[in-house]
């Protein structure tokens, strides 16, 4: 059995003291037992928070990356400069991304494809608008954000990626889908995933509005392997009650 993948993204919030303060009052918190952790600082933070994760299981991430190694590129990061931090995975995607910083489909795609060849996990974020979901069109813009993410992938060798399905109007909003609506969708990837010949660990999270009362609900989904989390990420003690909480559904 997997163990449940809880994500922190941190977003522009903590500076490496912060980042530090974090490491040890989740450790002092009680840990997060049966999970995996991703930890997502600001890039300032990346190294910092590092050398706090050494010897604790938890691993680092980035919220973003670029596609070119080097270059002309002012203000972007790549994926050697995030390895070089200790960077295990990076977020693709996300839709703060899209919709504040206009990034596309095609700039995803390009991420994707890099992260995964530099050897960083992807962690790519789909998901609908509130306007798209009521013109019932969940399934089909998601497919779409899929299908272009991954274009290009041979068939046979799809990436092993971490897919988060993000309903854009779950995030940071306090309203979550219902657990029925994200394991519905996450298996609805998993399908879509495996249709493409993606390996069978592929995991798939849940994220929008999680938090230590609702985690649960979500895990007990078939489909859903652990969650994104924004908000609930920056409290080490929130973040313990919902890593435990993530852990008795397993
Ligand atoms: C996110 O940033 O991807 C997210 C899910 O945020 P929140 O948990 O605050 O909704």
């Amino acid at each position: 059995m997997k163990r449940p993948l809880l994500v922190a993204n941190w977003k522009m919030h903590k500076d490496q003291a912060e980042c530090r303060a974090f490491v040890r009052g989740l450790l002092e918190a009680g840990g997060v037992g049966e999970c995996a952790v991703v930890l997502c600082p600001p890039f300032t933070a990346l190294e910092a928070t590092g050398r706090a994760l050494v010897g604790t299981g938890l691993t680092l991430g980035a919220q973003d990356v670029h596609w070119e190694e080097q270059g002309a590129f002012t203000g972007e990061i790549s994926v050697p400069m995030l390895k070089a931090c200790g960077c295990e995975y990076v977020i693709v995607g996300h839709s703060e991304r899209r919709r504040i910083m206009g990034e596309t489909d095609g700039m995803v795609q390009l991420k994707f494809k890099a992260a995964w060849a530099g050897t960083l996990t992807p962690i790519l974020c789909v998901g609908e608008t509130r306007e798209e979901r009521q013109q019932g069109n969940t399934r089909q813009v998601v497919g779409k954000q899929l299908e272009l993410a991954l274009a290009g992938s041979r068939r046979d060798a799809v990436p092993p990626a971490i897919v988060a399905y993000e309903p854009v109007w779950a995030i940071g909003s306090g309203v979550a889908a219902t657990a029925a609506e994200a394991g519905e969708m996450a298996r609805f990837i998993g399908d879509e995933l495996r249709r493409r010949g993606s390996p069978s660990n592929q995991r798939i999270l849940y994220g929008g509005s999680v938090h230590p009362q609702n985690i649960g609900e979500f895990m007990a989904q078939p489909g859903i392997d652990g969650a994104l989390v924004g908000g609930a990420s920056l409290d080490p003690h929130v973040f313990a009650a919902l890593a435990a909480a993530a852990g008795r559904c397993r």
